[in-house]
């Protein structure tokens, strides 16, 4: 298929029976390499899987891809654009390209396209694999709907919710939003698998990526090795299972902000507490919760989010 001769594919299993169309990317982040060595483990295992047990079925088909390929060979998060927030359709035939993530995304979403329509498939569920620069703690990021918080919470992962009505152009907004009209259901969630150099991060999406798989029927529950369960369990122990976002602390180049050394992910601070500096002087949080994400590389446009426990109404 198309992408194949550029590295773009890291494979594509289809079952022997009809389900879900799972597309899964690592690597939208061209400095996040752990989920693209998660997916190529994960087929290397798929490969494996029927010689080691015979009676392996899988339900539907899994597309894995590779994000931002010239990000990835530079090591780089983008080359010109965010990657992550450029997500939207292309019209007309011959694209001009004005940036370096321009090509990428238009790749992915031919790869993308190709496969739904070939796909007698039930659903798209769609799983955006990143780490981040901090230490402590994995999460997934989804749409507020129930069947995306209830898909991310199946991945036995704290979940984020609240994310969604804050950026533009993420794989969440594509694929939950307007621009892809389809007339089957669309789940779309993002996985955090920790920091990016700890070897850990790759066991961590690979283990959550086959949760996912799991929840939506695609392989069996006795076709599972629980150590995936427990490592999941184990990296997100003390961590709070729903968190809604309520701040971003968004910044840009002038405003020079350096956020202060030791901060991991989920970390609870109090209302004014100094989490960084920039040109004005000390920046605080706003008010109480657990700070996610923050900055500690150079290219990113928010310095640090800020979550507080949620609990969802009654009727969920
Ligand atoms: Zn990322």
């Amino acid at each position: 298929m198309e992408g194949e001769s550029s590295g773009r594919v890291i494979g594509h299993y289809r079952g022997s029976e009809a389900g879900p169309l799972v597309v899964a990317i690592g690597g939208i982040h061209g400095n996040e390499p752990a989920g693209v060595r998660a997916l190529e483990k994960l087929f290397e295992l798929l490969d494996e899987e029927p010689e080691l047990n015979p009676g392996f079925t899988f339900r539907g088909e899994l597309l894995a891809l590779r994000g931002n390929l010239e990000g990835l060979s530079q090591g780089k998060r983008y080359i010109d654009a965010d990657l992550n927030r450029i997500w939207r359709p292309f019209i007309g035939k011959k694209p001009v390209f004005q940036t370096s993530e321009d090509r990428e995304l238009y790749e992915l979403l031919a790869c993308i396209e190709h496969a739904v329509e070939e796909a007698p498939l039930s659903e798209l569920v769609f799983l955006d694999i990143h780490t981040t620069t901090a230490d402590g703690g994995i999460f997934a990021v989804t749409g507020d709907d129930t069947p995306s918080l209830s898909l991310a919470a199946e991945m036995t992962v704290p979940v984020v919710k609240g994310m969604l009505s804050s950026f533009q152009g993420t794989t969440l907004h594509y694929f939950r939003g307007d621009h892809f009209t389809t007339d089957f259901p669309v789940r779309a969630v993002t996985f955090e698998a920790g920091s990016h150099n700890d070897p850990n991060s790759v066991e961590l999406a690979l283990a959550a990526t086959i949760n996912l798989i799991r929840a939506l029927g695609c392989v069996r529950d006795e076709d599972v090795n629980t150590y995936h369960d427990e490592l999941l369990r184990g990296a997100a122990t003390h961590l709070p299972a729903l968190t809604d976002l309520v701040y971003i602390h968004r910044i840009t180049e002038a405003d020079k902000f350096v956020m202060s050394p030791g901060f991991v992910n989920f970390q609870a601070v109090r209302k004014g507490d100094v989490v960084g500096r920039d040109r004005n002087g000390d920046v605080a949080v706003p008010d109480a919760g657990y700070l996610l994400m923050p900055l500690y590389q150079e290219q990113g446009d928010e310095g640090f989010f800020l979550l507080q426990d949620y609990k969802m109404p009654d009727g969920y």
